[in-house]
């Protein structure tokens, strides 16, 4: 939602739109381009032929990022001003949406597998927005004269089951061969949030020890990515940092500002719009889904200003509760591929992220 309007409903939903460029083998086969994007506009045009006649649909969004969009072009322009209420004590949720390939973890981690700051601090030109808004977050509180803590945690929701990607023990083949991945609870902590049983907390003091633990975190999913069957395209991932930073007023007296951002790299969207054709087919792919269809119906619940917000329905959005609707504010990146052969999908990503404006 954009401006004015957002004050009026005061629902705060951000939505951005992301066109990947074409992957070298689309170029290779000379794969047409279906989607176009005009930033300026803040609009994505996608030609289809429907019974030999052309015809563009076009979409508008809050921000869009074509092809040619650097990493640091969509965190200056987007996610900045969210970090920046985080650390003013307001809890906000970034979701990366789309088709499977269509770069929801190159914008979400990058292409940081050496995510660690070059010699003045710089991260690479891949890194993506996790990396890019700890060193935001630990630049501002390193600047600042307050004392301050920093907590992170980092999951896996599959098939409606959380696993943690910072348990110190080592997942082993055998182990994820027979499923027996530790899954935890989640429990009502009776203030109207949730938590986590068993979920590790990490105490981190520097922006370096976040990037040692992420890499943890995601050595820890490429292994049960080799050994699941590309399960990380059917599980949500969710990064979390809280910082709770003490100051005085002038007054004398002591203020805690406490923030949540929330960093979530969703499942593949294609795993809705076909769920859709084989519903009841498998508990399993039933299960999976769950979580995103109550994501969709959550923010239009928002949005729409509905007297029922169904958080209750899945465990992402029972997870996401205090970060979702009221004094947050959340933002979805759709992202989508420009090529032919993945227009249905985009056509469906691109109705779901309109919905949620
Ligand atoms: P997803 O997480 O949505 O399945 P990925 O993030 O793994 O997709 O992206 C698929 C491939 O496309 C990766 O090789 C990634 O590096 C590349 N890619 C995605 N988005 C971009 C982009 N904006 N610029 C350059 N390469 C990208
Ligand atoms: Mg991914």
């Amino acid at each position: 939602m954009s401006g004015r309007h957002e004050k009026e409903k005061g629902v705060n939903v951000q939505v951005l739109l992301r066109c990947r460029p074409f992957s070298e083998e689309e170029l290779r086969s000379n794969a047409p381009q279906v989607v176009s994007c005009n930033e300026y506009n803040r609009e994505v045009a996608v030609s289809q032929s429907i019974a030999g006649k052309h015809i563009d649909r076009v979409f508008t969004f809050d921000k869009v990022f074509g092809t040619s969009a650097q990493q640091k072009d969509l965190y200056e322009q987007a996610v900045i001003p969210i970090v920046n209420e985080v650390l003013e004590g307001f809890n906000c949720t970034i979701f990366a949406y789309g088709q499977t390939g269509t770069g929801k973890t190159y914008t979400m981690e990058g292409e940081c597998k050496r995510s660690k700051s070059g010699p003045n601090g710089e991260l690479p030109t891949e890194a993506g927005v996790i990396p890019r808004a700890v060193k935001q977050i630990f630049d501002t509180l390193e600047s600042q004269n307050a004392e301050y803590s920093v907590k992170v945690t980092f999951l896996e929701l599959y098939n409606e089951e959380i696993t943690d990607f910072l348990a110190p023990e080592e997942i082993s083949k055998v182990v994820l061969e027979e499923k027996q991945k530790k899954q935890l609870p989640l429990m009502e902590d009776g203030k109207g949030g949730v938590l986590v049983r068993g979920l590790e907390e990490e105490i981190v003091t520097s922006a370096s020890e976040i990037f040692t633990l992420l890499e943890r975190g995601s050595a820890k999913r490429r292994t049960a990515e080799t050994f699941l069957n590309k399960q990380s395209s059917r599980s949500h991932s969710l990064f979390s940092i809280t910082i709770h930073i003490k100051e005085a007023t002038p007054e004398g007296e002591e203020l805690i500002k406490c923030g949540k951002l929330n960093l979530v790299d969703l499942a593949g969207s294609e795993n809705i719009s076909r769920s859709g054709a084989r519903e009841g087919r498998a508990r399993e792919a039933g299960e999976i889904n769950k979580s995103l269809l109550t994501l969709g119906r959550v923010i239009n619940a928002l949005v729409e200003h509905l007297g029922h917000i169904p958080y209750r329905d899945s465990k992402l959005t029972r997870l996401l509760r205090d970060s979702l609707g009221g004094r947050t504010k959340t933002c979805i990146i759709a992202t989508v591929s420009p090529a032919v052969h993945c227009l249905e999908e985009t056509l469906s990503t691109l109705d779901y992220a309109h919905r949620a404006k």
